[in-house]
C-alpha cells in the first residue's frame, strides 16, 4: 500500500478540505457519511473505512467503502462486543496488524470482512463519551503508522460535529445505556456541613461545546490560539508573583510545574500541528488533550496522574480563553435553585455564588477541615463530599435531593420521591419560620433566668444573622476566615475594614473577636512552616502559638482590631490559650500597639476587654490564676473535647465514639464554671455542641449562661430554653455528676421530655 502524504497535518488537512465541503452541501446525513467514508478510505489507501454509530443501545453499521454494503443498517454490535464495541466501551483506538489474533475480535459474514487482516479504529466522542467508531482495515498485515492515525482522529472529530448537526444519534436513547444514565440514584459519601437541599445539578465549571472543528482560516484560527496562549501565560504569572508563598515551600513546586507547562514549547507546537491540519484552535486544543489523555492513561504513575490534573485545567483555561466561554457557573450567574457539582472548590470560589440560589454543593473531594468547608457552614450551605465518579452519573440540569443528615443525594428522583422530600423540607422550613418569628422574644427559662445566646460568625455577611436570630452579638468572630478565603496575606487595611464593618453591623450587640487561629488543619498557603512536618496539627504549632512567635501577624490584627473599635468597647480573646503567661504576652503586645497609636493620634477604644478561649485542658488547673486578668472565658468545646479524650475531631472512625454528654465532659465544664466563680468573669461555650439542643440543656444546667452557636441553631436553642425551668436542670445535672447513670445522654433525653422542648427541626 502506498502511504498517504507525510505529516499528519498534510494528510489530515488534505481530508479536512473535502471534508468541508462535504459537510457544507445540502446532500442527506446518509449521503454526507457515504461520501465519508469514500474520501477517508481513498485518503487513506484503505480497502475499508466504516462508520458505525450508536442507535438503540448498539453500535450500528451506518455507511462502509469496501463491505458489503447489504450489511449498512444490519450488522449491529453491543457496547464491548467486538473490536468496534472495545473501542466504543473503552473510549480508546485499537490499531491492529492482525485484527483476528485480538481477543475481542468477532468475525461477521454478512460483512465479507475475512479477507482484510490489519485494523485500525478510533472513537467518535461527545462529550467525552463515544458515539461511534471510525474504522480502516486493508488485506496486507501492517499497523497504521502515527500519521495515519493521528489523520483518522481528526476526522472523528469532525464526524462527531456532523453526527450532533445531523441528529444522528439519539443522545436521549444513547445517554440511557452509557455511564450518563437517566435513571433515579442513590448515592452516599461523606457528609460534611448538614442540612437539607432540593435543586438542578449545576457543574461549577461547565463543559465547553466546541461548535465548529473545521477551520476556515487556518491563518486566523493560529493568531487566536497565539494570543489565547499569551493571556493565559500573563493570568499564570500574576497567579505565581501575587501568591506571596515562602520560598521552597510545597505550593512554589506546584506553581512552577504548572507554569512550566503553560510555556511548554511541545505543547504548542503540538497545537499548531494540529491547526495546520485545518482544525480550529478550540478543535486543536480538544484533540491535542485527547491524545495526551491517552498517552497518559497508559502509564501507570499517581505522580503523573497528579501531573495529568495540571495539564488538564491548563487545556481548559486556554480552550476558555479561546472560545470566550465563562469560566465557572458562578459568572455565569445561577438561574434556579441549585446544587453545585465540582471536583473540589476554593473558599473564595464559593463566595462567588449567588447564596439564595445556592441551596447545596457536592464534591468528588473534600473533607471536614478543608477550608472551603469552614466557609460552607458559615454559610449554612450543605456540603456531601468524596462522591467519586459523580461528574459522569449527573448531567447538568438534573434534579438532586441532597440530605447530608441521611447521607443521601438522590438523582433524577421519581415524582413520589419528591413530594416526600418536598414535604420534609417544607416542615424544616415551617420550623424555621417559627424560629424566626421568635427574633424578638428573649432567651428566658420558665422559671425568669436569662441565658445569652449569641452566634458565631466569621464573614462580613454573617453579621446579619444577629437581626434575623434576634441573638444577643456575635461570641466568636473567627477572623481566621479572612485569612481562609484569601490567596494573600489580608492588608492591615483590609482587616481593619472588616472588622469595622462588622462592629457597626452589630450596633449595640457586642462581638468578640478571636485573633487568628491559623497554623494546624488551617494552614495558609502563603504562610511557610518552617519545613516542619506535622503529625499532630491540631496538638501542633497554631493559634496563639503562632501568632505569638510571629509577631507581625499579631501586631498588624491588633491594630486593626484597635483602630476599628475607636470610641467604643473592643472585645477580644485569644485562641489556644496553654498557659496564662501566654494571655499575658498577647494582651501586652495588644497594650503596645495601643501606644503605637496613641502616639499616631489615633482615635482608641474606650475600652477593652480581653479574653480567652480554653479549649487546653491544663488551663482549668490555672483558673486562679487566669481568672483574676481575664473579663471573659469561652470555653471552645470542639478542640477542647477532642483533647480530654485524646480523640482526634477530625477522625470518622472516632467521630461518634465519645459523647459530648458523657460525666468526664460534664464533670470538667462544671469545674470550669466553679473555677472562674470567684472572678468577675463571663463565661461562655462557643463550640458546636451549644448548639444541639439536649447539650444546650446540659450546659445550661451546669451554670453556664452564655452559648455561642451556629445561626441556624439560635431558633431551635431559644425554644428549648424558653420551655425550660432552670432550677430543675441545675438540679438534674447535679444528681447525673454526682451519680452518673450508665447512659447520660439516654437519662437526660428521657428527662427532658416532660421538662423541655425539643422538636425535631
Ligand atoms: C472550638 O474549638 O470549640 C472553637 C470554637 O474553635 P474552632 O472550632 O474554630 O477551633
Ligand atoms: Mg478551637
Amino acid at each position: 500500500m502506498s502511504k498517504p502524504a507525510s505529516t499528519p497535518a498534510s494528510a489530515a488537512r488534505n481530508i479536512l478540505t473535502r471534508l468541508h465541503d462535504v459537510m457544507a452541501s445540502k446532500a442527506s446525513a446518509q449521503q454526507k457519511l457515504n461520501q465519508v467514508v469514500d474520501i477517508i478510505g481513498t485518503a487513506l489507501n484503505s480497502e475499508v473505512c466504516s462508520i458505525y454509530l450508536r442507535r438503540e443501545g448498539a453500535l450500528e453499521l451506518f455507511a462502509t467503502r469496501g463491505l458489503n454494503q447489504s450489511a449498512v443498517h444490519v450488522t449491529k454490535l453491543a457496547l464491548g462486543e467486538g473490536l468496534t464495541g472495545t473501542i466504543a466501551k473503552n473510549v480508546e483506538m485499537l490499531n491492529l496488524d492482525e485484527a483476528a489474533a485480538h481477543p475481542d475480535f468477532q468475525y461477521r459474514p454478512e460483512t465479507g470482512e475475512e479477507k482484510f487482516h490489519s485494523f485500525a479504529g478510533v472513537p467518535i466522542v461527545r462529550r467525552e463519551r463515544a458515539i461511534g467508531v471510525v474504522c480502516v482495515q486493508h488485506v496486507e498485515p501492517r499497523k497504521y503508522d502515527d500519521v495515519e492515525i493521528e489523520a483518522l482522529q481528526t476526522v472523528a472529530m469532525v464526524l462527531s460535529e456532523l453526527i450532533t448537526n445531523a441528529d444522528l444519534v439519539d443522545t436521549e436513547a444513547e445517554a440511557r445505556e452509557g455511564r450518563t444514565s437517566t435513571a433515579p440514584e442513590n448515592l452516599n459519601g461523606l457528609p460534611l456541613v448538614m442540612g437539607i437541599a432540593s435543586g438542578k445539578a449545576v457543574f461549577h465549571q461547565p463543559r465547553i461545546t466546541i461548535e465548529h472543528v473545521v477551520a476556515e482560516d487556518i491563518e486566523a484560527e493560529r493568531q487566536r490560539v497565539y494570543s489565547a496562549f499569551d493571556k493565559m501565560r500573563m493570568q499564570i504569572d500574576k497567579m505565581a508573583s501575587q501568591a506571596d508563598f515562602g520560598v521552597g515551600g510545597e505550593h512554589e513546586e506546584v506553581l512552577q510545574t504548572y507554569k512550566m507547562f503553560a510555556y511548554d514549547e511541545g505543547w504548542s507546537r503540538r497545537i499548531n500541528e494540529a491547526i495546520d491540519s485545518g482544525l480550529t484552535a478550540e478543535a486543536a486544543i480538544e484533540r491535542v488533550q485527547q491524545h495526551t489523555r491517552m498517552r497518559m492513561r497508559q502509564i501507570d504513575d499517581p505522580l503523573l496522574a497528579d501531573r495529568m490534573h495540571d495539564l488538564e485545567d491548563l487545556a481548559n483555561r486556554l480552550l476558555r480563553i479561546v472560545s470566550g466561554q465563562i469560566s465557572t457557573a458562578a459568572q455565569l450567574g445561577l438561574r434556579n435553585d441549585t446544587i453545585l457539582i465540582a471536583r473540589n472548590l476554593g473558599p473564595a470560589e464559593l463566595l462567588e455564588y449567588d447564596r439564595r440560589r445556592l441551596k447545596g454543593v457536592i464534591l468528588e473531594e473534600g473533607s471536614l477541615t478543608a477550608h472551603v468547608i469552614i466557609v460552607a457552614r458559615a454559610l449554612g450551605i450543605p456540603v456531601i463530599g468524596r462522591m467519586q465518579g459523580i461528574r459522569h452519573m449527573v448531567r447538568e440540569g438534573d434534579h438532586l435531593l441532597l440530605d447530608a443528615i441521611e447521607n443521601s443525594l438522590l438523582i433524577r428522583p421519581s415524582a413520589n420521591i419528591i413530594e416526600a422530600f418536598e414535604e420534609k423540607l417544607g416542615q424544616s422550613k415551617a420550623r424555621q419560620a417559627v424560629y424566626a418569628s421568635m427574633r424578638d422574644e428573649e432567651a428566658v427559662t420558665q422559671d425568669g433566668k436569662r441565658i445569652s445566646v449569641m452566634v458565631n460568625a466569621g464573614l462580613r455577611d454573617d453579621v446579619a444573622a444577629i437581626s434575623t436570630t434576634g441573638a444577643d452579638g456575635i461570641g466568636l468572630f473567627r477572623t481566621e476566615f479572612q485569612f481562609l478565603v484569601s490567596a494573600t496575606l489580608p492588608q492591615r487595611e483590609k482587616q481593619l475594614r472588616l472588622y469595622r464593618d462588622v462592629i457597626d453591623a452589630a450596633g449595640d450587640k457586642p462581638v468578640i473577636f478571636r485573633t487568628v487561629d491559623i497554623g494546624g488543619d488551617k494552614s495558609l498557603p502563603y504562610m511557610h512552616d518552617d519545613g516542619i512536618a506535622e503529625e499532630n496539627p491540631a496538638m501542633g504549632w497554631r493559634a496563639l502559638r503562632v501568632a505569638l512567635e510571629r509577631d507581625g501577624l499579631l501586631k498588624a490584627q491588633a491594630r486593626a482590631l484597635l483602630e476599628a473599635a475607636g470610641g467604643r468597647t473592643l472585645n477580644v480573646m485569644f485562641p489556644m490559650v496553654s498557659e496564662p503567661w501566654e494571655f499575658d504576652a498577647a494582651r501586652d503586645l495588644f497594650e503596645s500597639q495601643k501606644v503605637y497609636l496613641a502616639d499616631r493620634k489615633k482615635m482608641l477604644p474606650l475600652r477593652i476587654r480581653y479574653g480567652a478561649m480554653l479549649e487546653v485542658p491544663a488551663l482549668a488547673e490555672m483558673l486562679d490564676i487566669l481568672g483574676p486578668k481575664i473579663d471573659f472565658l469561652s470555653i471552645g468545646t470542639n478542640d477542647l473535647t477532642q483533647f480530654l479524650f485524646a480523640a482526634d475531631r477530625a477522625h470518622p472512625k472516632l467521630a461518634e465514639r465519645y459523647d459530648w454528654l458523657s460525666p468526664a465532659i460534664m464533670r470538667f465544664i462544671k469545674r470550669v464554671v466553679e473555677g472562674v466563680a470567684p472572678h468577675n468573669v463571663d463565661l461562655a461555650v462557643c463550640g458546636e455542641m451549644g448548639g444541639r439542643r439536649l447539650e444546650a440543656l446540659a450546659l445550661i444546667g451546669l451554670g453556664v449562661e452564655r452559648l455561642s452557636i451556629t445561626p441556624a441553631a439560635v431558633g431551635p436553642v431559644k425554644a428549648m430554653i424558653r420551655s425550660l425551668n432552670y432550677a430543675e436542670a441545675v438540679q438534674k445535672m447535679d444528681e447525673m455528676i454526682a451519680n452518673p447513670p450508665a447512659n447520660m445522654r439516654a437519662e437526660l433525653k428521657a428527662w427532658s421530655k416532660k421538662h423541655a422542648e425539643l422538636s425535631r427541626s
